[in-house]
């Protein structure tokens, strides 16, 4: 595939997978349809990448599903002063995402090559808004708290105490949480103090490894 048959390739996937399920916020719309996803998986996936699901990009980790990005990105309200954290860096993709609507992104990730991924595949797009820190994210990354939005990309058994601490007030948290086999989009909310929990549709990520994930 040439450049242009990626740009239109790209431009299916927004409509058919993320417009017609109903996402319509035209940052993310604008977003989705900018960043080259190609370059955020492996070669031998780039023909896959505008594909309707999650593809493989090493160390048994996955780049998620073009219209999951999409719903939690949606999820989070992001306004263009927030300072976003994400755990998970995998290829690097949602953050780039997350870069384009929001001031200042930080994505934890815990595999060295994987962070390392992450960094030279942002370089290669151009997103300069992105930090990729190595790390555990499960205790978050107080550094840089608090934070108005929080996305996990792993799946938890339960929302990591450290990254409600880490919410700034009205901000959002959006995390899959369950068994490691299957869980729940869930959304947290600090409002006046308080925490909101809502849960969503179902969904399958990889597990989140640490103090207040899934032991190794
Ligand atoms: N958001 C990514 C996909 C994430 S896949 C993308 O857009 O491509 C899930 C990632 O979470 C994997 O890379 C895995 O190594 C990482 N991970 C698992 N447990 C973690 C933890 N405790 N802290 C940080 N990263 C973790």
């Amino acid at each position: 595939m040439d450049e242009e048959e990626y740009t239109r390739a790209r431009r299916r996937m927004v409509e058919r997978q993320i417009e017609a399920r109903g996402i319509s916020d035209p940052r993310i719309l604008k977003a989705m349809e900018e960043i080259p996803r190609h370059l955020f998986v492996p070669e031998t996936y780039r023909s896959a990448a505008y594909d309707d699901g999650p593809l493989p990009i090493g160390h048994g980790q996955t780049i998620s599903q073009p219209y999951i990005v999409a719903l939690m990105t949606d999820m989070l309200d992001i306004g263009p002063d927030d300072r976003v954290l994400e755990i998970g860096a995998g290829s690097g993709y949602q953050a780039a995402i997350l870069g384009r609507l929001a001031r200042e992104v930080v994505t934890v990730e815990r595999l060295p090559d994987i962070a390392a991924l992450a960094r030279r595949n942002l370089g290669t797009v151009g997103v300069s808004n992105v930090m990729v820190v190595e790390g555990n994210g499960t205790l978050g990354y107080a550094d840089r708290a608090p934070y108005q939005g929080i996305i996990v990309t792993a799946a938890a058994p339960d929302v990591p105490r450290p990254l409600i601490d880490q919410l700034a007030e009205g901000g959002r948290l959006v995390a899959p949480v369950g068994s490691k086999g299957l869980q729940v989009l869930e959304k947290v909310v600090k409002k006046d103090g308080r925490i909101i929990r809502t849960s969503h549709g179902g969904v399958m990520f990889v597990p989140l490894i640490g103090d207040h994930g899934w032991e190794e």
